[in-house]
């Protein structure tokens, strides 16, 4: 593996207005990604922070299991 695919950099977006702050994410993440900080929405649930993108390995399982297809992928340049 080269240094470059070694440093691939991942992000995940978050609309937060969807967010039902279900949780799913964050159990689902096998890096730990996700925090809860006590953001609310609109809405009034705390919404899930995607705070540590740099552990991210862009497996996509938290995109797969958000219930209210709140979050997506991306792949930085
Ligand atoms: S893509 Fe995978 S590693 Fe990255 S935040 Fe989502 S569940 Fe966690
Ligand atoms: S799974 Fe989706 S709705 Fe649930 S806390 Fe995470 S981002 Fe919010």
């Amino acid at each position: 593996m080269t240094m470059e695919e070694a440093k691939k950099k991942f992000k995940i977006t978050i609309v937060e207005e969807r967010c039902k702050g279900c949780g799913y994410c964050k159990e689902t993440c096998p890096k730990d990604v996700f925090e809860f900080e006590g953001t609310l929405n609109a809405a009034g649930y705390v919404v899930s922070s995607p705070k540590h993108l740099d552990r991210c390995i862009g497996c996509n399982s938290c995109v797969m299991v958000c219930p209210d297809l709140a979050l997506s992928l991306s792949e930085e340049a």
